[in-house]
């Protein structure tokens, strides 16, 4: 009987879009237009666009069949029903708030619990969730397991929350504390998942101190999958199912589903207590829309209404998982620095490592960043003093936790040969690594920075 170890992509294309080919000399210009950085850059020039996997998978023709049936009324639509059911059996959550995408849901519920003296822990808070639990006042506290943070350490679970200062955090003082958050997977600290056994640790904990549980659940699915494959006792068993009890350990959730509802728009936030629910519809009315919209289309929530279904499917998470791996393995065996082991949605090169003469706060994943775009049009994402350090009174930058790059996989829309390009382009600007150098911050706004602020090269020239 024929096998085969090649995982191929369980789909095949329908509708092609052109791919931009920018040159060397536009993407200078670009560079330079853009004060180096590339949210600024049209992605018109952009060839590989790894820049997030948020709002940009393909969909399936069963999510543009359903997008036909979308009922466009204002109060009641049909879809908000199929929407609100689907979510419900998923979470297993009564009260189903459709939101525009997943940090109006951050929004909406910390602007309830949040406020000036409160703490909200964290395995790792996502920069918008941060940027929300700080806007309300209150102070963001990642906890997750020391392995977390060591981008060379191997770990299954480096997602995990550090039960024990979970723990005393609550003794201490639970009254400060409105709920306990856990990222699945957890994507700033590389797209590592939690283990089932800590979350139910974690439900443990909440319980024994009266406070509830979150999830922050945008990649739930590939949480789910990792699971299976590297939990005891969880294999073979159908994502669902996983996704299920995840799901029932918690209180609420909220989901941006621009990532495993495979939605260009959308997301939504699900609670079991009523008060709180209605509280949120409240918020809900003032600022995104009417309850059975949230500042949706019809037509948006039937395509992550089947959306959510799909990202179970084995076929689907299998290739998803496996398409990840292969760039994360080819690049490792190149020797290229990495956050070990791949994580879910994307690959997340070690900054520091690969640029050890560049300190954290000269930003040398930022500076990866340019180079990677200058030479192939593949465009990354920093994820470190950019996104999480800051500022301090005397000009100098406080490093954040790590400095990664994260090349974010898109869902469906990349083919492997795309990624070999990807895979030669971060060779080659590694091998280069000599010519780079550090940057510093030019202006940059109050919260959420990494999107608009401007670099500057400290004595040398990225568009050489
Ligand atoms: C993307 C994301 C968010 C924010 O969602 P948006 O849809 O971008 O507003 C929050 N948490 C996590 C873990 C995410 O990945």
């Amino acid at each position: 009987m024929f096998t085969s170890s090649t995982i191929i992509e369980p789909f095949r294309v329908k509708v092609v879009e052109p791919l931009p080919r920018p040159t060397r000399e536009d993407r200078c210009r670009q560079l330079a237009a853009a004060r180096l950085n590339l949210f600024s850059i049209p992605a018109e020039a952009v060839t590989i666009d790894l820049m997030t996997d948020s709002g940009t998978s393909a969909m399936s023709q069963e999510q543009w069949a359903s997008m036909m049936r979308g009922d466009e009324s204002y109060a009641g639509a049909r879809s908000y029903y199929r929407f609100r059911d689907v979510v419900r059996d998923l979470t297993g959550m009564h009260h189903v708030i459709p939101v525009h995408q997943g940090r109006a849901a951050e929004k909406i519920l910390f602007t309830l619990v949040g406020g000036p003296g409160k703490v909200v822990p964290a395995n790792t808070h996502f920069d918008t969730t941060r940027a929300n639990v700080e806007h309300s006042g209150a102070e963001a506290l990642d906890l997750v397991i020391a392995e977390g943070l060591q981008p060379q350490a191997e770990h299954p679970f480096k997602g995990n929350v550090d039960v024990p200062l979970l723990d005393s955090l609550l003794a201490e003082q639970k009254q400060r504390v409105p709920l306990v958050v856990v990222t699945i997977t957890n994507n700033s600290g590389g797209g590592q998942p939690v283990s089932l056994e800590n979350l139910k640790q974690v439900r443990a904990c909440c319980d024994k101190h009266g406070v509830p549980l979150f999830l922050d659940c945008a990649r739930f699915a590939e949480n789910a999958w990792f699971i299976r494959q590297r939990e005891a006792g969880q294999a073979g068993r159908d994502p669902a199912d996983i996704a299920h009890e995840i799901f029932r350990l918690a209180d609420g959730a909220w989901m941006s589903a621009k990532k495993d509802g495979f939605g260009n728009i959308g997301g939504f936030l699900a609670v079991k207590d009523d008060e709180l629910a209605a509280g949120c519809r409240n918020m809900l009315i003032l600022t995104e829309g009417f309850p059975t919209y949230g500042g949706l289309a019809g037509r948006d929530l039937e395509a992550l209404a089947t959306g959510l279904g799909e990202v179970l499917e084995v076929d689907y998470l299998c290739y998803r998982i496996a398409s990840t791996e292969y760039v994360w393995r080819r690049l490792d065996e190149a020797g290229v620095p990495l956050l070990r082991p791949a994580g879910g949605h994307a690959v997340y090169l070690d900054a520091r490592a690969f640029l050890p003469g560049i300190p954290p706060g000269q930003l040398p994943g930022q500076s990866i960043s340019i180079a990677l775009y200058l030479e192939s049009a593949v465009r990354a994402c920093e994820i470190g003093t950019v996104m999480f350090g800051r500022t301090l009174a005397n000009g100098e930058q406080e490093p954040g936790p790590m400095d990664l790059v994260r090349l974010a996989i898109p869902r469906r829309v990349y083919t492997q040969s795309h990624m070999d390009y990807v895979v030669e382009a971060v060779c080659y600007v590694y091998a280069e690594r000599a010519r780079l150098g550090g940057l510093r911050i030019i202006d940059e706004p109050e919260a959420l920075r990494h999107f608009t602020c401007g670099f500057e090269p400290l004595g040398w020239d990225p568009l050489r």
